[in-house]
């Protein structure tokens, strides 16, 4: 029987990163992802020479000295993938309603692109950018600022509306939708979008924008060879599905195989709905079982990952928001009949720089009720009634998407579809949620999660605690790896290996 200091329930970038942290330093660790392949959401899937995406695709604050690169200086991981800057004159490409906007790569050329496009709001758009700089400088954790000292409770912006924020500076509805127009990054609706959000995430990517040659999978990889050389193990297809108590504590946890894994603590990377229920409601105090299992999710996605006949596709290193209507808040309030009232396209890196491709990957979103009725089927047999409700879905985005981008049209090779059924198979979600619980700008602490448990030896890590996307997951990491190491610590460690040398 082997036993290990930490074992990490979960390989996507939280279960990862968490595991790479303890063990650099020094911890015996072993990561238990239930699928065959790690990742998470991170994961991708290659079909006729296409390598697609099944979430992430693309990174922020990857410019040498920025907050991503010390993270993956810190992992060790920087030489592990290959990466390429998106185009710094529009790295995030918005047409709401048939007029595109292009954001520029570094806050000089973002403010001047909205500047060319709203000449008369020079006061609103400088007024805005100072307000995300400083709202994303004030958090410590957020720039591994040493040493760290914030008090979530009394931070304004957390609890700032977006939306009333963005009226407060201008009363042009354009602009206002223009500076919310990659609200796909998080997906809410505008009566709970807090600056706090807005701002951490824009920050991240105005700052520098890139995209993994290879997709997220990359990363994943990298972060398991590095776990791996530090005496690390990362084991696939062991699915969870209990934990063994000894009293109070976790003794073991249990994979649907029937192998048994022991260690000392244990940290788990699902979603915290999914972890109570595996462990038992009972293990934890009422109140925190009806509060996290209350919290709402926020919206599933539909994917269509398209093959082309031809390599016909340009190649623009840049991200397609498609809005329909003249907003680009409600989209995730749509109706059968309004469906899709947007989309998110965008050419996945191949391997060779090449001009034109024959892979395109598109995003709408999707409410996990359009697909309740098959809930409880499986992978590859849900019936052909969901085939050709999947049909039909995907023929409408693809209608909607040529109208824009005549070239598919009739150039078409094979599709392949994802539904919130797939995220939520594939993930091990309860309702394929992209970004987990949502988080509410009218009640912020409402949905605040500590990776401390009743348990004492159980954390949780990953999107639900902090913040979901590549750069919050990490700092998820910081803070439930903070519990064992000291964060303080951990962020002194992080900014010694990471300085200017
Ligand atoms: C469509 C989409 C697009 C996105 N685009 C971007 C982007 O461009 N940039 C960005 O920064 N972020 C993006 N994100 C967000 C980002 O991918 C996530 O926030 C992040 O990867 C979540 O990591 P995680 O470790 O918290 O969770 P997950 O990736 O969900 O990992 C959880 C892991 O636990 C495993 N698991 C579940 N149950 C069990 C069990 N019982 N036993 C063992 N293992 C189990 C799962 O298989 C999975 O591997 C996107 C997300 C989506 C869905």
């Amino acid at each position: 029987m082997q036993k290990y200091d930490v074992i990490i329930i979960g390989a996507g970038l939280g279960g990862l990163s968490t595991a790479l942290i303890l063990a650099i330093n020094g911890y015996k660790v072993c990561v238990l992802e239930k699928n065959n392949q790690i990742g998470g959401t991170l994961q991708t899937f290659n079909r006729k020479g296409c390598c697609f995406d099944t979430g992430l695709h693309y990174l922020g604050s990857l410019d040498k000295g920025q907050i991503l690169y010390k993270f993956f200086q810190y992992f060790n991981i920087l030489d592990k993938i290959e990466i390429r800057k998106m185009n710094e004159t529009g790295f995030d490409v918005i047409n709401i309603a048939g007029k595109e906007y292009k954001y520029g790569m570094g806050y000089a050329n973002f403010e001047k692109n909205l500047i060319e496009y709203f000449p008369n709001e020079t006061v609103a758009i400088k007024k805005y950018i100072e307000k995300i700089q400083n709202v994303s400088n004030s958090f410590d954790m957020y720039n591994m600022r040493y040493p760290v000292v914030f008090d979530f409770d009394s931070v304004s912006a957390l609890s700032e509306n977006l939306q009333e924020y963005l009226e407060s500076i201008t009363d042009n509805k354009d602009l206002q939708n223009v500076l919310a127009g990659i609200n796909v990054l998080y997906a809410q609706s505008p009566e709970d979008t807090s600056v706090y959000m807005h701002a951490l995430i824009y920050n991240y990517y105005i700052n520098s924008a890139y995209r993994v040659v290879g997709g997220g999978q990359k990363i994943a990889d990298a972060f398991e060879k590095e776990i791996v050389s530090k005496g690390g193990v990362v084991l696939t297809n062991k699915e969870i599905n209990k934990f063994n108590f000894d009293d109070e504590k976790i003794l073991s946890v249990e994979a649907t195989n029937g192998e048994t894994f022991f260690a000392d603590k244990f940290i788990s990377n699902l979603h915290p709905t999914v972890t109570i229920n595996l462990a038992g409601a009972d293990k934890f105090r009422k109140a925190y079982t009806n509060r996290i299992t209350s919290l709402e999710n926020g919206i599933s996605n539909f994917s269509l990952h398209i093959k082309l006949k031809e390599k016909i596709f340009p190649v623009t290193l840049s991200n397609y928001h498609f809005y329909k209507e003249n907003s680009v808040w409600g989209v995730v309030n749509y109706n059968e009949k309004t469906w899709p009232k947007s989309y998110l396209l965008y050419t996945p890196e191949p391997q060779q720089k090449e001009q034109f491709t024959d892979c395109i990957s598109i995003f709408a979103y999707m409410k996990f009720s359009e697909v309740q009725q098959w809930a409880n089927t499986k992978v590859e047999k849900r019936g052909n009634d969901y085939k050709e409700w999947k049909k039909t879905k995907a023929e409408k985005l693809l209608s909607l998407v040529e109208e824009q981008f005549t070239m598919i049209k009739g150039n078409v090779e094979i599709y392949y579809t994802s539904t919130p059924l797939t995220y939520k198979d594939y993930i091990g979600t309860t309702d394929g949620s992209m970004y987990g619980i949502l988080r509410d700008s009218r009640n912020p602490t409402k949905s605040q999660i500590m990776p401390k448990t009743k348990i004492p030896n159980l954390l949780l890590t990953g999107q639900n605690i902090n913040l979901h996307g590549s750069l919050g997951v990490l700092i998820s990491s910081v803070v439930t790896c903070g519990e064992i190491l000291g964060t303080n610590e951990l962020v002194k460690q992080f900014n010694e290996i990471t300085k200017e040398k």
